[in-house]
């Protein structure tokens, strides 16, 4: 059982890291953007909802957010624990989590902060590309595909996400620090917290955060 947040600011590079710790944890990854984006690629009322606050950048309210990844987390396959990514990103999103896992007789194990600075942040989202049909996350320079313009994995042609337009990215890193920096203080006054450089390259990350989760 791990109960796990993979935590930092947009391009800390959480989705590329959850996606390799499926090597070794057997926990499914549940990501907040991913279930929007599914949301908004099969046109719900969330989806909809959704879209007018990532369009622009910014956070989608508390309530909404929290009721789809409870819905989320009450499925059986996180029974067995839950890498989260991007989520929480408010302190009230953080308490919601607590009563949650706490109403399922669970608690949070650990929070990994991947500690980027801004600069390495908006390269590495100027340069993101991502697979529609499998969202395997790519870097033109950092971690390119194979074959260029097409998904390792699968094949699909890759795509550079709406939301990552260079005004929207300076929105996110600048929603972050306003919305979701306080965490840091909530999660390390309950000793949760666990600092990991995420200035290191891929492989480099992903072996500081193998060595922390396995000493838990
Ligand atoms: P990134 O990978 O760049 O950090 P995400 O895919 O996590 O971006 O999120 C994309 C957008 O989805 C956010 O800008 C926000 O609008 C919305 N979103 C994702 N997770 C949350 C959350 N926990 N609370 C509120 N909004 C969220
Ligand atoms: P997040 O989920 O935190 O928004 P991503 O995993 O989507 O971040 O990574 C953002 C971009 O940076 C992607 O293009 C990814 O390939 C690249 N990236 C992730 N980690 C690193 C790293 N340690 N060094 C260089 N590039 C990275």
């Amino acid at each position: 059982m791990a109960n796990l947040v993979l935590f930092g600011a947009p391009g800390a590079g959480k989705g590329t890291q959850a996606e390799l710790m499926n090597a070794w944890l057997p926990v499914p990854r549940v990501s907040s953007g991913d279930l929007f984006r599914y949301n908004l690629s099969n046109n719900t009322a969330l989806g909809q909802t959704a879209k007018a606050y990532m369009d622009k950048g910014e956070l989608v309210p508390d309530d909404v957010t929290v009721a789809m990844v409870a819905e989320r987390l009450q499925r059986a396959d996180c029974d067995a624990g839950v890498i989260l990514d991007g989520f929480p990103r408010t302190v009230a999103q953080a308490e919601a989590l607590d009563r949650l896992l706490g109403e399922m007789g669970r608690r949070l194990d650990a929070v990994l902060f991947i500690q980027v600075a801004r600069q390495t942040l908006l390269q590495r989202l100027a340069g993101r590309w991502t697979c529609p049909s499998c969202g395997a996350v790519y870097h033109e320079v950092f971690n390119p595909e194979r074959n260029k313009g097409l998904c390792d994995v699968d094949g699909a042609k890759l795509f550079q996400r709406e939301d990552d337009t260079p005004e929207t990215q300076a929105r996110r890193i600048d929603v972050y620090q306003e919305q979701t920096a306080p965490l840091e203080a909530y999660y390390r006054t309950r000793g949760l917290l666990i600092e990991i450089d995420g200035e290191q390259d891929i492989e480099g990350v992903q072996a500081q955060i193998k060595t922390a989760v396995q000493a838990l």
